[in-house]
């Protein structure tokens, strides 16, 4: 029948980084239970009406009974085992038998004081900064209040900056190198500016399933006139409209980057003007170039050197060439490089600064760039000010006022989220306080993650459903939803937009800024953003309050020069604001990096790079390449939309894609079942024959538990990004 609907509540979507922004339908169920009936797209300025399939359809993953509605607790001699994970997913174990409802001060207190006895313990030992045996990992599905409010609990209140989130896993190489050559790490220009550029290099991303409205802007510039190449080993549907699709050797992105810069440079098309004015380093770029020509680096990526040429004149001759790259060149142990060569391409030929060029890592989650910005991660502080800096600390100890647990912030970068999986493995790290990450499905090498894990001696998990992290908790607090909070999110152009709750949290479920708030109080932070207690406005935490979260976002904006023109009665007015945006009365700037970069003297800084093999290599044991990514339907680890009916009906299965002719000389058929295996571990899965892989290639998406694709994959890391290479393993592929 025609759905009722009571309530219409704007906000933006919970999945990827395009922003699209969207409306609540929200109305009695068959049982009278307010529900989110549909969803439609909104005009923002990101999706102008559109939505895939994820922002349309995976919304009711809200009212999935198994979201969590009271705290949880591990009952007494209930062991922490990694092998409970998959007894629990696959219902041979109840996650009753390993936990305890409890009431919310008990959880907290719990909760709390497990962190609270590790961190004394350790600061009566003399342990300081990244010595001290706790870490946090926030989220970039949480909003920014949330990741700022977190970072700042660890940093403050644990007395460490082991503080990270999931952009490790995803494009921490890209920033980095986006860092250190441009001193800024977000996009030069917005996605929809591809309408005017002439040439387009697509390197590394597949965007009609990862960010498929961004995808459909991409298809219309195309048919507008715009020049596409694709540098991809995997094919991808926008493959047709593409001039050129280069499938290159996997991991060999320095070799052909390298060889487009030497193109460049041999036939005198570097922008003198521009790099005389702006670039620093050009000349030990261009020698480190000389050797790099297209035929000796043909034979490492496999494309053919007069098609080299052609691309390399293309994007350096066009009036507007604009660079979109995704995972694919950020997930490698060499990952940085891989970017550098990219922002050499912009540098030398001086395709940046104006609307139509320009480089735009295509970010994942919906706020992994607001996450950054707001400090959650190990390095820096909020607005990349690094920890190390005196100066930086200095501003933060004034901003965040007198700490009672410790007269200065530490200036010791933290640990990422690989070594902090290592040190706890190792006994170093004891404590984890994890915030809507699922680390037990999203690390590299799973097998030895989830024990590292399931070893620690006080695991914290805030989360709305019962993760494979929650799994092996020692106390699990019951979170919101994205669509039952108030919250600021930033997307992949910069863009600040507002998401509105349109539904309470079931049950006992509570604000996750609530529940960040109540922690450090019982950590002995003396922080008041919820007007709590019995004189409070703004509730016990149960149902969303707009004021805490504004309150944590004017302080936010007074310690990031970027959101200076942003106050939080902006946001609520226009909805969206793109950043940076020095004052109120004017917009942001969309497209940066016009007449200057944001490095200390205004210049950009080239880094050269050297081809060079990763350590997965491939023999007569392991003679496959494993890439994984993600498929349409599901969202990273699954944890959302593998309870959202319609996308779990859509795409049940974890699939492996193999070449047809590979299928058929290892005798597996088209979803007969397929058992793989690397030096780190092994699944069986279900194949799935397609020429979108090539020979000797296989894909697999890291969103199923059935066939967790990280049991997988290794834990080597870029040594700048500290980003694991899970783009290229090697691997064996067989009929079980
Ligand atoms: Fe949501 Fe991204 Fe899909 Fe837009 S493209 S609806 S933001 S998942």
């Amino acid at each position: 029948g025609i759905a009722t609907i009571t309530k219409q509540v704007d906000s933006v979507c919970p999945y990827c980084g395009v922003g699209c922004q969207l409306q609540w339908n929200v109305g009695p169920d068959e049982k009278g239970e307010e529900t989110i009936r549909f969803v439609v797209g909104r005009d923002g300025p990101a999706n102008h009406g559109r939505l895939c399939v994820k922002g349309r359809y995976g919304f009711d993953y809200i009212h999935n009974p198994k979201r969590l509605t009271k705290p949880l607790v591990r009952r007494a001699g209930a062991a922490k085992d990694a092998q409970d994970i998959e007894r629990v997913k696959r219902g041979e174990l109840a996650l009753d038998a390993l936990f305890r409802p409890a009431n919310w001060d008990e959880a907290l207190e719990l909760a709390a004081g497990g962190l609270r006895k590790l961190r004394d313990g350790a600061i009566a030992q003399g342990l300081r900064g990244n010595a001290i045996p706790l870490a946090g990992f926030g989220s970039a599905k949480g909003s920014n209040e949330e990741a700022y409010l977190f970072q700042k609990l660890v940093r403050q209140g644990l007395l460490t900056n082991n503080v990270d989130h999931c952009t490790r896993l995803c494009h921490a190489s890209s920033v980095a190198a986006l860092l250190e050559g441009l001193g800024s790490g977000a996009v030069s220009n917005p996605v929809a500016d591809v309408a005017q550029a002439g040439f387009v290099l697509l390197i590394g991303a597949n965007p009609v399933v990862n960010h498929p409205v961004a995808a459909t802007w991409l298809k219309n510039a195309v048919d507008r006139g715009a020049t596409l190449c694709i540098a991809d080993p995997r094919g991808n549907a926008l493959s047709r409209r593409a001039k050129w699709h280069l499938r290159f050797r996997p991991d060999t992105d320095v070799a052909l980057l390298n060889a487009l810069l030497h193109v460049i440079i041999e036939e005198g098309l570097v922008d003198e003007g521009f790099v005389a004015a702006r670039v620093n380093g050009y000349e030990a770029l261009k020698a480190s170039v000389a050797e790099a020509t297209p035929e000796r680096m043909s034979e490492i990526c496999g494309i053919e050197p007069e098609t080299l040429r052609e691309v390399a004149r293309a994007y350096a001759t066009s009036s507007g060439s604009m660079i979109l790259w995704g995972m694919g060149i950020s997930q490698h142990v060499h990952g940085t490089d891989n970017a550098r060569g990219l922002i050499a391409l912009a540098m030398v030929t001086g395709q940046i600064g104006r609307p139509g060029t320009g480089l735009h890592p295509l970010r994942g989650q919906n706020n992994v760039q607001g996450a950054s910005d707001a400090g959650l991660i190990p390095m820096m502080l909020p607005n990349y000010q690094r920890v190390a800096n005196d100066a930086a600390r200095a501003a933060f100890e004034a901003l965040w006022g007198r700490n009672p647990l410790a007269d200065h912030l530490d200036p010791t970068p933290g640990l990422t989220v690989v070594e902090i999986m290592h040190a706890a493995a190792e006994g170093r790290i004891r404590g984890l306080f994890v915030e809507g990450e699922n680390p037990a499905m999203s690390d590299p090498d799973l097998n030895h993650a989830r024990a590292a894990l399931a070893g620690l001696e006080h695991l914290v998990v805030q989360d709305i459903f019962a993760t494979e992290t929650a799994i092996l908790a020692d106390v699990i607090l019951p979170a919101s939803a994205h669509a039952e909070k108030w919250g600021s999110y930033t997307n992949t152009d910069r863009l600040v937009q507002i998401g509105r709750p349109a539904l309470a949290p079931p049950g006992d479920a509570r604000q996750d800024l609530w529940a960040i708030e109540q922690v450090a109080r019982r950590l002995g932070l003396p922080w008041t953003y919820w007007h709590d207690g019995p004189e409070g406005e703004d509730g016990d935490g149960q149902l969303a309050a707009e004021a805490p979260v504004a309150r944590v976002f004017e302080e936010m904006r007074a310690g990031m020069s970027p959101l200076a023109g942003v106050p939080w009665s902006r946001l609520i007015r226009e909805g969206a604001v793109v950043t940076p945006a020095a004052r109120e009365d004017e917009p942001g700037e969309a497209v940066v990096f016009t007449d200057h970069f944001h490095t200390p003297d205004g210049r950009a800084l080239l880094v050269p790079t050297t081809f060079a093999a990763g350590p997965e290599t491939r023999d007569a044991d392991f003679p496959f390449v494993l890439t994984t990514g993600r498929v349409l339907e599901h969202w990273h680890t699954g944890a959302m939309t593998r309870h959202a009916s319609m996308l779990e009906a859509l795409s049940p299965l974890p699939l492996v894609t193999l070449h047809p002719l590979d299928a058929q000389a290892l005798g597996i058929a088209h979803e007969a079942a397929v058992e793989l295996a690397t030096r780190h571990g092994s699944v069986r899965a279900v194949a799935h024959l397609s020429t979108e892989v090539r020979r000797g290639q296989v894909f697999m998406a890291f969103a199923y538990w059935e066939a967790a694709a990280n049991r997988l994959t290794g834990d080597a890391i870029d040594p700048v990004g500290k980003i694991p290479g899970f783009k290229v393993t090697a691997v064996s592929v067989r009929a079980p």
